[in-house]
């Protein structure tokens, strides 16, 4: 990995990352840890032993749901969910083909989503995801049964100020860039 992945990584932590000195609270509290191929210490870990190439491929990125509670958990206040932030930046930018499938490209069209609308129009998100994820009728009973109940929306519903959501996804591109 090149010398801007470690400055960004290092930026993002807030701290150096080798002052992580593996007490595993992170891991303890994160609500999401059972579904991680690497847990948050594990990332730590790993980034301190200049393995970064491997978390870009790994499932824990998508899997992050952004919390923030291993940050406001870590005694030497390393903030865990910012690296991860950066490391899903880098992941786009290196592995740009594991984004067409799986957890990457659910998180991409649910991005596309909030750009377009503000908020997410679920119906939508499934429809596109199963669809390039080539599971046409995946869902299908599912999404009947709360359409029935109106626990979905038929039509996607727009947020009123979409120009603030313009904006942050403008300034999420400029530090990307
Ligand atoms: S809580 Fe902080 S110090 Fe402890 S393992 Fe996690 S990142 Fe390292
Ligand atoms: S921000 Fe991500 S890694 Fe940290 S506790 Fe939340 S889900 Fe777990």
């Amino acid at each position: 990995m090149d010398v801007n992945f470690w400055a960004e990584v290092n930026r993002a932590a807030g701290r150096k990352v080798s002052h992580c000195y593996q007490c595993g609270k992170c891991t303890a509290g994160c609500p999401v840890a059972f579904a991680m191929d690497f847990k948050p210490h594990q990332i730590l870990r790993l980034l301190q032993l200049g393995r970064g190439e491997e978390l870009l491929a790994s499932r824990a990125l998508w899997v992050c749901s952004s919390c923030h509670t291993c940050s406001t958990r870590c005694p030497c206040h390393i903030d865990l969910a910012s690296i991860i932030d950066t490391l899903r930046f880098w992941a786009r930018r290196r592995l740009p083909s594991s984004l067409r499938r799986g957890m990457p490209l659910f998180n991409a069209l649910f991005l596309r989503s909030v750009r377009r609308y503000g908020r997410v129009y679920e119906l939508g998100l499934t429809v596109q995801f199963n669809l390039k994820g080539r599971k046409v009728w995946r869902d299908v009973e599912l999404g009947r049964f709360m359409l029935t109940r109106r626990k979905l929306r038929l039509l996607p519903e727009s947020v009123e100020d979409r120009a603030v959501i313009s904006q942050i996804f403008l300034a999420e591109k400029s530090e990307e860039q």
